[in-house]
Order: structure tokens, then C-alpha cells, then sequence
């Protein structure tokens, strides 16, 4: 009876030096646990297991009015490795991030027209890839008439933060080349109805006018990818 009180003893107090380590050590231990789910969540890049092929995924699902829960307008379309983006709506960059799609990988954005919450993260886009990737060259965007302006005024906006960013990381770290994107404008219209804007061996990218009244031009987008196989 008495080595049972003994042993009864010891391990309520083995109990209570247990909880009262964890209770100083909380907050490590939070961290630790922390770092295991992150670092299991962003190990591994979306595509990592998914067949070479087309995939599409939502980098934003929402509209023009405020929700917490949904980003603007972005689709990302995986093409085998290749990554594109159609559409920039607010808190597509960040969503990518989330994503471990990285806006470094964004090889060519489309926009398919010029309403504000298609558009309103196109800077932060830019600017994420930009400076997330060393990207030496702008990131081509495709669009109707129109996307020069847009790309452009963008890129006005963002000049002294364009300077700030150069003399703060430095010219390796961020090329000025890179700065902004390169507006690659196109006609859509009726006369137009598969206008070919990518045509490559594995990916044909085309784009077709639809009807968004009183909007014009918009235009849809669509992606094949070793189609011919
Ligand atoms: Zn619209």
C-alpha cells in the first residue's frame, strides 16, 4: 500500500512537473506545432502530384463587393509546369502565395476585360513577381484593346516604388529590367472569333469576344495543352 502511495505519488507529480513545463513552454511548443502544419502545408507545390496536363485552380472566386472570404476575380491554369494567370483581382498575388503557387512562376497573365475587380491586384502581381523571383524580363499580359493603358498606368503607380525596391534589395536581387509587364494588346471582336495568341507545339492559347454589356471589348480565353497527342 505504501509503495503504490509512493508510486501514486511520484507520477501525480511527474503529471503536474509535465503540465507545468508545458504551460511555460506553450508557446514553443504552439510554434513547433505550427511549423509542422505550415511545413507540411507548403512543402509541396499544388502540382506536384497531379499528371502532366491541363488543370485549372481558383486564385480568387469573388466580385467588386467587399468579402472576407473571397479574393477578386484570378483563375490559374497549369499547363504540365507552366503557370498562367487569367484575371487580377485584389488578393490574387497573396492567394497564389497561399497556394505555393508563387506569382514568381507566373509565366504570361491575361485579362479578359478592364472592370476595376478584374484588374485591382494586377500591380501587386506584377510586383510579386517581379521582386518574389529576380525576374529579369516584365511579365507578358495579354489583353483587348486596352491593356496597354492599364499595364501602363499600373506601372506609373508603382515608379517610386519601383526605385525603393532597386535601392533597398539591389540590382541582383531585383533586376530593374523586370519591373512591371509587357501589354501584348489584340483586336476581339466578331471578325475575330479564335484569335491565336500563343501557338506552340504543346499549348495553343486562344481568345474570343463575348458579350459583358456595356463592356467592351471582353473577351474569354481558351487553353489547350498537348492537345495534339
Ligand atoms: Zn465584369
Amino acid at each position: 500500500m505504501r509503495t503504490r502511495t509512493i508510486v501514486g505519488l511520484s507520477l501525480a507529480g511527474l503529471v503536474a512537473v509535465t503540465a507545468t513545463a508545458g504551460w511555460f513552454l506553450r508557446g514553443q511548443i504552439a510554434m513547433a506545432a505550427m511549423e509542422r502544419l505550415y511545413g507540411k502545408a507548403l512543402s509541396r507545390a499544388p502540382d506536384d502530384g497531379l499528371a502532366d496536363g491541363l488543370h485549372v485552380g481558383l486564385c480568387g472566386a469573388g466580385g467588386p463587393m467587399p468579402d472576407p472570404r473571397r479574393a477578386g476575380p484570378c483563375t490559374a491554369i497549369l499547363a504540365g509546369k507552366r503557370l498562367f494567370i487569367v484575371d487580377a483581382g485584389s488578393g490574387a498575388s497573396r492567394n497564389l502565395s497561399l497556394m505555393n503557387l508563387p506569382p514568381a512562376r507566373v509565366e504570361a497573365i491575361f485579362l479578359t476585360h478592364f472592370h476595376s475587380d478584374h484588374i485591382d491586384g494586377l500591380g501587386e502581381l506584377m510586383l510579386q513577381r517581379w521582386g518574389g523571383g529576380a525576374a529579369t524580363s516584365p511579365v507578358p499580359v495579354h489583353g483587348p484593346t486596352g491593356v496597354d493603358q492599364v499595364v501602363g498606368g499600373f506601372m506609373t503607380a508603382y515608379t517610386l516604388d519601383e526605385g525603393y525596391r532597386i535601392a533597398h534589395h539591389g540590382q541582383k536581387v531585383i533586376p530593374p529590367s523586370g519591373f512591371g509587364g509587357a501589354p501584348l494588346p489584340f483586336v476581339a471582336g466578331e471578325a475575330q472569333p479564335d484569335l491565336v495568341l500563343i501557338d506552340e507545339p504543346d499549348l495553343k492559347v486562344t481568345a474570343f469576344p463575348v458579350r459583358h454589356d456595356p463592356v467592351q471589348p471582353a473577351v474569354g480565353y481558351a487553353f489547350e495543352y498537348k492537345a495534339a497527342g
